[in-house]
């Protein structure tokens, strides 16, 4: 089975829409969680992953945009977008995400959002990995949060972890008995220098997993971000990915 792998949607329309345009081809589509926060459509983003999406958990933003309380520890702009899309939030989309669970499974590969130790936690680097690794039992957990795509793979007969290079249109080969960690990036708001949605296919028949990067409308998106009045900055940095 082909299962289109995408997260951090952050209420962007556009780049939702260009996303699941470019994986029409999957069976399935899984959501690794932060369907909102910072951008300026959190319901239409909601109701498009509802149907759209066979599984989804939730991340720290979504938490947020059900208790402003949490965004007490986030920046000001995050925040600012919290509280702005708490405020918005259909019945739905406010149902729907407070249905979703924190942890969830898509054949054999674990999905979170943050960490498989922490749904908040966040995975930058192979020491981070391999605590995690020490943590689960998945052959390839999915994860989210950092809007970075990254990989790393595991070598179960010395324990050592190692970052894997992801390239559009590569994929990597899963060989076992290595185990992985993969992050698709992010749709709504890339912050790996390149402004394209990113998202994922993983094939768990052919063991691989391909990154895809999507051109959208940035411009319509930052449009709608000033005209909500949400932080300049969550436009601006949508153009550079940054
Ligand atoms: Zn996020």
């Amino acid at each position: 089975m082909r299962i289109g792998v995408i997260s951090d949607v952050h209420g962007n329309l556009e780049a939702l829409s260009a996303t699941l345009e470019a994986l029409a081809d999957v069976d399935q589509l899984v959501c690794l969680g932060d369907a909102v926060g910072y951008g300026a459509n959190p319901n239409e983003c909601c109701h498009r992953l509802m149907t759209a999406c066979r599984i989804a958990i939730r991340g720290n933003h979504d938490r947020a945009a059900l208790d402003e309380s949490l965004a007490d520890e986030f920046n000001a702009e995050a925040r600012a977008a919290a509280f702005w899309t708490a405020e918005v939030l259909d019945r739905t989309s406010w149902f729907y995400l407070n249905a979703l669970p924190d942890v969830a499974e898509a054949g054999s590969a674990l999905l979170v959002h943050g960490a498989p130790s922490d749904p908040d936690g966040y995975i930058l680097c192979a020491e981070q990995a391999q605590l995690e690794f020490f943590l689960m039992d998945a052959t390839v957990c999915f994860f989210g949060h950092t809007h970075l795509p990254e990989a790393y793979s595991y070598e179960p007969s010395d324990a050592t972890v190692a970052p894997v290079g992801l390239l559009p249109g590569e994929p990597l080969s899963l060989a076992g008995p290595r185990r992985y960690l993969l992050n698709p990036g992010s749709v709504g708001q890339p912050r790996d220098g390149d402004p394209r949605a990113s998202c994922g296919v993983f094939d768990d028949q052919a063991g691989t997993f391909e990154l895809r990067r999507v051109e959208y409308n940035v411009g319509r998106a930052q449009e709608k971000i000033l005209r909500a009045g949400l932080p300049p900055f969550l436009a601006s940095r949508l153009e550079t990915g940054g």
